[in-house]
């Protein structure tokens, strides 16, 4: 019998060094070859020259550095990019870069499809197909590192990761957490804590244990100031309601050593959640969690049951909470030419809730899923 080579892409360092020591080899193999993978873009062990060729021979079959294959790509123009990524589930899944002024944000995904079904979200409507690997997690920030490098003409090299692609990240802890290793590892990207972002719609016992294993950024995916509202938009709340919620931002920001805030997402729909009184009311529910908002104008997309907030709604909303004390961003559209905005990530999932199924007939219309069947790359 022979046995299937291991990808090792998404292998954190503790994981590699334990290969390494099973092997009967020494664990400081595991950063030499992190380093060629992960900062060199190598994933042929014969240019890894600081590796005996005794060692590359014996590795040769145990191993492969193998990322998820690119079927397509977009670019907007405005300097985003979007790429439909092809996991082993036989799904595809959404990653988009996006250039800002001094820095470079890839946005990933971390599951193909959402079973959260977030009423204002393309891919909740897609359904759930699958978990992504560790290696296809870090293999999106691969092949952007070092394989699809067109953008970084007149772009800007990728500083910041967020998890706003498709998928709930904590609802994929495990492999998430050891991708999230791999990218702050200084052996690999060395991206600070500051710079990756995992957003979640409110996942409270893994809020309560991630900073077991990471202290990376935390944006939580608020969008309601009240429990009843939530629960239509976000159906997580029914489980966890926003009071459960905000201890559990409070809760991992109290373990981390410095003085860190989280991010609050929320979503302006016109006539849902953008009254002058939502945002007064925002005031009061986030008095106290050191946090910066930022507001995101919903994102279109085929059949959504809602549109956008006027330009007034959205300046006179973020005016109290400026005016209260907050720090504001307002997430400018981008990328949506090409549908690579929050929350149009649809992918090709192969839903298996059936869902897609349903909301295709309930909305009259096909969603736009982008058709990557005769489109591979090898
Ligand atoms: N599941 C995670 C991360 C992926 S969604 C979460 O919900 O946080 C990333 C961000 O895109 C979230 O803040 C989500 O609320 C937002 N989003 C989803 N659909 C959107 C839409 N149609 N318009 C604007 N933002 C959207
Ligand atoms: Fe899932 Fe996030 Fe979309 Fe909700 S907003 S359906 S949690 S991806």
């Amino acid at each position: 019998m022979t046995l299937e080579p291991v990808n090792i892409l998404g292998m954190s360092r503790r994981q590699l060094e334990a290969f390494f020591l099973d092997l009967g080899e020494k664990p400081f193999r595991a950063s030499q070859v992190m380093k060629w993978v992960h900062q060199q873009g190598v994933h042929d062990l014969d240019l890894m020259t600081n590796i005996s060729k005794t060692l590359r021979d014996r590795l040769r079959p145990l191993i492969e550095i193998r990322p998820p294959q690119i079927s397509a790509e977009y670019a907007a123009t405005d300097g985003c990019y979007k790429w439909i990524v092809q996991v082993t589930s036989g799904s595809s899944v959404e990653m988009v870069y996006i250039p800002e002024a001094g820095r470079g944000t890839l946005c990933i995904s971390s599951q193909a499809g959402c079973s959260l079904d977030c009423s204002f979200c393309a891919t909740g409507k897609q359904g759930f197909n699958s978990d992504l690997t560790s290696s296809e997690i870090i293999g999106q920030l691969w092949l952007a590192k070092h394989a699809l490098g067109s953008f970084v003409v007149g772009g800007k090299p990728i500083t910041n990761v967020v998890f706003m692609g498709m998928g709930e990240p904590l609802l994929n802890y495990d492999v998430v957490m050891t991708a999230v290793d791999v990218m702050m590892d200084d052996n690999a990207y060395g991206l600070s804590k500051r710079r990756v972002t995992i957003s979640t719609s409110g996942v409270v016992p893994a809020m309560l244990r991630m900073h077991e294993q990471t202290d990376a950024s935390l944006a939580l995916s608020l969008h309601a100031t009240n429990d009843e509202l939530r629960n239509e938009l976000v159906p997580l709340n029914k489980r966890y309601p926003i009071i459960e919620v905000l201890a559990a931002v409070k809760h991992y920001l109290s373990k981390l050593p410095d003085n860190r805030s989280a991010t609050i997402e929320y979503i302006l729909i016109s006539g849902i959640n953008d009254h002058r009184q939502h945002a007064r009311e925002l005031v009061k529910l986030l008095w106290d969690i050191p946090c910066k908002i930022n507001l995101i104008p919903f994102n279109p997309f085929d059949g959504a049951p809602y549109k956008r907030s006027s330009n007034s709604s959205i300046s006179n909303f973020r005016r109290i909470l400026i005016d209260a004390g907050y720090t504001v961003t307002i997430r400018t559209t981008r990328g949506d030419e090409i549908g690579a905005a929050c929350g149009q990530l649809v992918g090709k999932v192969k839903d298996r809730t059936k869902r897609s199924a349903r909301y295709r007939e309930a909305a009259g219309q096909q969603i736009p899923v982008v058709d990557v069947s005769d489109n591979s790359q090898d």
